[in-house]
């Protein structure tokens, strides 16, 4: 059989100089054979990658890559540990640094297989003190099969997994809490005696068991959804003290734990922090703590840091191995050394993540991008487009994207700003300036509605100083459309918006310069990056917009694949929407009332919840007709995503034109319409919306010279919608909606990175988002692919936990 070792020997010999290299023949398919035989596909790929055309290569070029591909597959061998001596007991085999024993190529695929870990044969198990990090827990004497099959489907395949599998929270179960202290949310140890104990139906012919508490401050209800009876009558014999531990949740009026655990008095575990994991569908959270204590203790000495010492000491981080013991066998709950361990390894998620992105990210700018000229005038043709001037932070960004512009290199640039901050005039400007060197421009909107108020700006803007402007949206009628395409490829229309009709495969352009895309987070990385495909010789310029302000944290996750400019200032002479919660309408129609008879105009808001569209709809119109009958003197129009686009068009015409003054409408409006003399909105079940979501559709109001009045009616009584009451800043709204709500939600769509994230809380670890950026920039700023010598255990564990994410022409 062929042994990874018998393939390394050609290679170390032709690595030792580019002579040798050429020297040696069929280096490609040696270095292939090799990169196949190596522990897991992380380095396999690589190596793989590293191989491709190795023998066209020139010389100097062909010895680079082999001594990266040689120090990959020698950096995946086991070494042993630093002393001799010091390796976890038992005599087992010792390979001495330089000899490459026979061994080595088993207990090389043992150390890194990361995705699909091989070893000894059936039947051959490690004891627990013999594994390797790679070693996979199947094989480990202590984990049962069954249990290695649970921990697998969590992706935790390996004792290095495991190691990394760090606790969601810590228990001190030292402390017992009466139960009337108890609140929803925390976690907590409690001491009582079972009053009830029983399995009943709960709907759907699906049984839980019930056991309920006492401890003479109060009751507490215990439920198991999966059970054993005979076991549950065992441990909660009616009449006996019991201790449990879980988290507490609202039942009723009264608290419950879901499936806790619990301990007879008495043989409970050791007093003190005990950590708690995420559940593994399967194994019993004691069992799970059990295992991975057990493995951290005999394993966890193993840990090798990849990181650079300067890092360690900037940033004052702990040793890799120290916070994977202490996160495991936490001493105190008291001290924040917990917290300094944790951050260490939120630090390396993000830090691996930030790197993998910005692989990417100076990947692509390193491609050839189009040049744009007479960019540098911007200034002045600013001028010609606007009666105003720019703001501080508008001329930042439009600096910074001049100079994206200006470069032989695709631009990738996000614009975080708050609603009317002016992100849309920046991007006319490039717009402008695009076509002013020559080039078409695209602006793709994630919404009809919002494409055709995106056109009305253009012309507003742009038409008037030469540009050819054009719309291209599902309802472009068959012939329009043809007509249209021809004159895009001919280069007889300059800004071409539109919905997701621009991503069309029959769509072309004669020279596509640039790609605005008004996110509102509804286009995925796929959709973007099929309009940067547009052209086959080079990439067109991308400019990203977001309708809603997004933390900083969350956009250098959520877009770490794109450079970041943030337009924090609003225009001179704004003054903030007065936004007022209110249980009941009426007040708000009176200020509709009055606002409208001084000449200006509202909008009523309903929620239009996707699943009940119909239902909504009904609700609305329904609303609609009361609500004409509330006023009666005006105008009252309705507008809704169903309506077709002619109606809508016309609807919002008539708004414009103040032929209608109360707009009673669906969250339509929330893509920028832009009505200045609007100045009062009353939403109805605000509770229904995101805190963004509610603060971009206030933005709609109050554009003009007079102040803007938002209502947010609601039946429930809602801290949360406070904050909206509090602060006119998007940022902050949008920083207490990631907390209340979290990332994933709060974007709406899957965003590229966040699955990848677990441990990072991108709220309270904040500021370790921000560090890792910095210091992923700065490393990548010195070696732009993580291939330096000295910095090869980094990017070996890059590689471990984001080969899925680096396809192979990034990783090569
Ligand atoms: P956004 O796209 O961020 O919501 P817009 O670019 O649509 O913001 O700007 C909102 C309104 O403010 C528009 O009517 C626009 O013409 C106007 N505007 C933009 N920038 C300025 C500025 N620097 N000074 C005054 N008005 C501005
Ligand atoms: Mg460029």
């Amino acid at each position: 059989m062929e042994t990874l070792e018998a393939a390394l020997r050609p290679l170390r010999f032709a690595a030792k100089s580019p002579k040798n290299a050429s020297v040696v023949k069929g280096l490609e398919s040696t270095l292939k054979k090799a990169g196949r035989l190596a522990p897991g596909p992380a380095i396999s790929s690589a190596v793989v990658a590293l191989a491709s055309g190795l023998d066209a290569a020139s010389p100097g070029e062909r010895h680079r890559r082999l001594v990266e591909a040689l120090g990959l597959l020698e950096s995946s061998v086991d070494a042993p540990p630093a002393d001799g001596e010091a390796r976890p007991e038992g005599p087992g085999p010792k390979p001495a640094p330089m000899e490459r024993p026979r061994t080595r190529s088993r207990s090389l695929r043992a150390a890194v297989a990361p995705a699909a870990p091989e070893g000894p044969p059936p039947g051959s198990r490690t004891p627990m003190a013999r594994a390797r990090l790679g070693t996979a827990l199947e094989q480990v004497v202590g984990v049962g099969p069954k249990t290695a099959e649970k921990l697998a489907k969590k992706g935790l395949r390996t004792v290095q997994d495991l190691l990394f599998f760090v606790p969601k929270a810590y228990e001190d179960r030292g402390t017992m809490r009466p139960i009337a202290s108890l609140a929803p949310g925390e976690r907590a140890t409690v001491e009582g005696e079972v009053l009830l104990g029983q399995s009943r139906m709960a709907g759907r012919g699906r049984r839980i068991y019930e056991v309920v508490l006492g401890d003479g401050t109060g009751r507490l209800n215990l439920r198991f959804f999966r059970f054993r009876r005979q076991m549950m009558e065992e441990k909660f014999p009616v009449g006996a003290r019991v201790r449990v531990s879980g988290k507490v949740s609202r039942f009723g009026a009264q608290c419950q734990m879901v499936h806790p655990e619990s301990d007879p008095l008495g043989g409970g575990e050791d007093d003190g922090p005990v950590p708690v994991y995420p559940d593994v569908e399967g194994v019993p959270a004691r069992s799970l703590r059990s295992i991975v204590q057990r493995v951290a203790a005999a394993c966890g000495q193993q840990i090798q840091d990849p990181m650079p010492d300067e890092i360690l000491q900037r940033r004052s981080l702990v040793p890799l191995d120290e916070a994977v013991a202490r996160v495991h066998h936490p001493d105190s709950l008291e001290n924040d050394g917990l917290e300094r361990m944790r951050s260490r390894l939120v630090f390396d998620e993000l830090l691996y993540f930030q790197l993998a992105l910005g692989i990417q990210r100076t990947r692509r700018e390193a491609e050839p991008g189009l040049v744009h000229a007479a960019v540098s005038a911007w200034e002045l043709r600013a001028k010609e487009l606007f009666p105003f001037q720019f703001t501080e932070a508008q001329t930042r960004a439009c600096t910074q994207i001049v100079e994206d512009l200006a470069a032989p290199r695709p631009m990738n640039r996000l614009l975080l700003g708050d609603v009317g901050s002016g992100k849309t005039a920046v991007a006319m400007l490039a717009a402008a300036l695009v076509r002013d060197g020559g080039r078409q421009v695209a602006i793709l909107a994630p919404t009809e509605v919002l494409a055709e108020q995106h056109a009305r700006n253009a012309r507003r803007d742009l038409e008037a100083n030469g540009l050819r402007i054009a719309l291209l949206t599902g309802s472009t009628p068959r012939k329009s459309r043809q007509a249209l395409l021809r004159w895009m490829k001919t280069g007889h229309v300059d800004v071409v918006i539109g919905t997701h009709a621009l991503l069309e495969p029959d769509v072309d352009f004669k020279d596509l310069g640039l790609v605005v895309i008004d996110e509102q987070h509804r286009f995925g990385v796929e959709q973007r990056s099929r309009l940067r495909r547009q052209r086959d010789d080079v990439q067109p310029d991308v400019l990203v917009m977001t309708a809603t302000p997004i933390p900083r944290t969350l956009a250098l996750t959520a877009y770490g694949d794109l450079q970041v400019s943030v337009i924090d200032e609003l225009p001179p002479g704004r003054t903030p929407i007065a936004t007022r919660l209110l249980s009941n309408g009426e007040a708000a129609y009176a200020r509709i009332d009055e606002e409208v008879e001084a000449g200006r105009q509202a909008y009523i808001v309903f929620p239009l919840v996707e699943t009940s569209e119909k239902l909504e709809l009904r609700a609305a119109t329904e609303a609609f007709d009361e609500l004409r009958a509330r006023f009666p003197r005006f105008e009252v129009g309705l507008l809704h995503g169903r309506l077709s686009s002619e109606a809508k068009n016309d609807v919002m015409t008539r708004f414009g034109k103040n032929e209608i003054q109360v707009l009673v409408c669906t969250t339509v409006v929330e893509v920028g319409v832009d009505v200045p003399n609007a100045t009062v909105m009353a939403i109805e079940d605000a509770h229904r919306f995101g805190l963004s979501q509610l603060h971009q559709l206030r933005g709609r109001v109050g554009r003009g010279q007079h102040s803007g009045h938002c209502f947010l009616i609601t039946s429930e009584a809602s801290e949360r919608l406070e904050v909206l009451e509090q602060t006119s800043s998007g940022f902050e709204v949008a920083e207490r909606d990631l907390q209340i709500r979290g990332p994933g939600e709060m974007l709406g769509v899957r965003q590229s990175g966040l699955p990848d994230i677990v441990l990072a809380d991108l709220v309270r670890d904040a500021h370790v988002v921000e560090w890792a950026r910095e210091e992923a920039d700065a490393l990548l700023a010195q070696d732009a692919r993580v291939l330096g010598p000295d910095l090869l255990p980094l990017r070996t564990e890059l590689l471990r936990r984001f080969s899925h994410r680096l396809s192979l022409a990034e990783v090569g």
